[in-house]
């Protein structure tokens, strides 16, 4: 069976108490009744909340193919002074696996381009973690008919040869706006996404799963991940709730 994904990314959103009591509650239900082991979740909280999320995981009892941590941005470099960042080797040490590089957010309030969402990505797999890759139009592009273009110029820009990770398209205008792509512009939207995968990597080989991002909450998931061409949901406010995250969960299992 093909591998899915539920990837829960709460950006700045949870204060730390709440931000450990929600993953002490999805925790306890995973516990209980585990999904299919095929389903991996993935939860990516602020930075300093990793290790106490990374506890809280910890109870569930799951491997962490089933069930693991993730970081939402890393520095470029390993280590130096870079006052205020967080490099992927530090976010390693906390037991995270994954993180989220390239998010429209900090495309957008960061400057970060394809070049240096590149550079991050070879950092994170030096260090070990898999890259979440997000990639996505802004909505004067689709409606100018430029999409292809742009998710073509970022595939290029911001994966490594070889690259070995997770892609996410995140359509700009799909973000906290409560709207998703219909189900035909997600298919073909996927697969554009998946036939120009092979050109960048340079290879046939590797499987990168393609997940989709944006507005997903728990009654447009079992539609969403009913598309063939999707492995999966990167969520953002509907992560914030443990029994709507669960609710995804369940239906991406
Ligand atoms: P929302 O689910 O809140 O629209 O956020 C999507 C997102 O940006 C996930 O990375």
């Amino acid at each position: 069976t093909v591998p899915k994904f539920v990837i829960g990314n709460w950006k700045m959103q949870a204060r730390h108490e709440h931000g450990l009591q929600l993953a002490r509650d999805v925790s306890r239900r995973l516990k209980d009744t585990p999904p299919p082991a095929h389903l991996h979740t993935i939860i990516c909280p602020p930075f300093t909340q990793l290790d106490g999320v990374n506890q809280a995981l910890k109870t569930a009892d799951l491997p962490h193919e089933r069930l693991a941590l993730g970081a939402q941005d890393c520095y470029p470099a390993s280590s130096g002074p870079f006052t205020g960042d967080i490099s992927a080797p530090m976010i390693r040490d906390l037991g995270a696996r994954y993180v989220i590089l390239g998010h429209s957010e900090r495309r957008q309030n960061h400057g970060e381009t394809d070049a240096i969402i590149r550079q991050k990505v070879k950092a994170a797999t030096a260090a070990g973690l898999v890259p979440i890759v997000c990639i996505g139009e802004h909505l004067a592009e689709r409606n100018e008919g430029r999409a292809a273009s742009v998710l073509s110029t970022q595939i290029e820009g911001s994966l490594t040869r070889g690259f070995r990770g997770i892609l996410a398209y995140e359509p700009v205008w799909a973000i906290g706006s409560g709207i998703t792509p219909s189900r035909e512009e997600l298919q073909r939207k996927l697969t554009l996404i998946r036939a120009l995968l092979p050109m960048r990597l340079m290879t046939d080989d590797i499987r990168v799963p393609v997940l989709y991002g944006g507005s997903v909450t728990a009654v447009q998931a079992p539609s969403i991940m009913s598309i063939e061409a999707v492995d999966g949901v990167l969520v953002g406010s509907a992560s914030l709730e443990a029994q709507s995250f669960l609710d995804i969960i369940d239906a991406a299992a």
